[in-house]
C-alpha cells in the first residue's frame, strides 16, 4: 500500500510539512458544504458565507455562524488528526497547513498549525479590528454581536467568500512548504488557490509529495504517490509503520 521510497524519505526527513482540507474534518463529521450539502436551512452557503451577507443578511449570517460554531463545539478529532500530532514525536519539525475553521488540529494537540482560511470559534470587529476572544471575552451564541470598543459588527475570523487570504500566513505556509522533505495533501480537493499550489512549491523544492484522498484530484497525476482512503485509516498505520522502521 506504502512505497519503500515514502518510508525512506520519511526517515531522513527534518521537516514535513502536511496540508489538509475539507476532508479530515468530514471524516469527524464537519459537514463540507459541498455540492448537494451547499445549503443551510435554504441558503446557498456560497451567498452566505460572504461579506455582502454580512452587511446586508446580518441575521442569517450570524445565524448560520453560531449554528457551525455550536456544532465544532461538541465536534473531535479523529485519527488522522492525532496521527499529525504523532508525527511530532518523530520528525523534529512539523508544520500542518490547514484550509479548515474548525481548530481541529488545535484540539488533538498539533503545536505548529498554519490557518489558511482563519479559526470560526475566533471574532474580529469588522470595523477595528478589535480581537473579542484574545482580549479574554466570551460572545453569546444567540445574537449579533457588537464591538464593546467601536461598536462595530463583529464578524467570525475566517476568510469568506470573495475574500483574500491573510498574506503573513500565505507566506508562512510557503515557506513550509518550500522548505519541507516530505509533503503531504490531505483530503483536499486540490483546486482552490492559492492552497492548490503549495504542494507544486513543495515539489519543485525538492520535496518528495504524497496525496491521501477517497478520490482523485488534480493534483494525483503530480504526487509521487497517491493514497486512496480515508486520512483518519491511512495517517495512523503510516506512523505505526515509521516507528516500526525507526526502531530497527
Ligand atoms: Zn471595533
Amino acid at each position: 500500500m506504502f512505497s519503500e521510497k515514502l518510508f525512506k524519505r520519511l526517515y531522513h526527513a527534518t521537516h514535513i510539512t502536511f496540508l489538509t482540507g475539507a476532508g479530515i474534518s468530514a471524516e469527524s463529521g464537519v459537514p463540507t458544504f459541498r455540492g448537494k450539502d451547499g445549503l443551510w436551512n435554504n441558503h446557498d452557503v456560497m451567498q452566505l458565507a460572504t461579506p455582502l451577507a454580512l452587511k446586508t443578511n446580518t441575521d442569517v449570517f450570524w445565524e448560520f455562524y453560531n449554528w457551525r460554531r455550536r456544532l465544532v463545539t461538541d465536534i473531535e478529532p479523529n485519527l488522522g488528526h492525532y496521527a499529525l500530532v504523532d508525527f511530532e514525536r518523530l520528525i523534529s519539525q512539523v508544520t500542518v497547513i490547514t484550509q479548515n475553521v474548525d481548530g481541529l488540529h488545535q484540539k488533538a494537540g498539533s503545536t505548529d498549525v498554519l490557518e489558511l482560511h482563519g479559526n470560526i470559534m475566533r471574532s474580529r470587529c469588522s470595523e477595528c479590528g478589535y480581537l473579542p476572544e484574545a482580549d479574554g471575552k466570551v460572545l453569546a451564541f444567540d445574537k449579533i454581536p457588537y464591538c464593546p470598543k467601536c461598536n462595530g459588527l463583529i464578524r467570525p475570523d475566517v476568510v469568506l467568500f470573495n475574500e483574500n487570504l491573510n498574506s503573513t500566513i500565505l507566506y508562512q505556509a510557503q515557506e513550509a512548504s518550500a522548505t519541507c522533505e516530505v509533503f503531504f495533501s490531505i483530503g483536499t480537493s486540490s483546486l482552490v488557490e492559492p492552497a492548490a499550489s503549495l504542494p507544486y512549491i513543495a515539489k519543485a523544492n525538492g520535496a518528495y509529495l504524497v496525496e491521501i484522498n477517497v478520490e482523485r484530484t488534480p493534483l494525483s497525476d503530480n504526487a509521487d504517490e497517491f493514497i486512496e482512503g480515508k486520512s483518519g485509516k491511512i495517517l495512523p498505520m503510516i506512523t505505526v509503520l515509521f516507528e516500526k522502521i525507526r526502531e530497527k
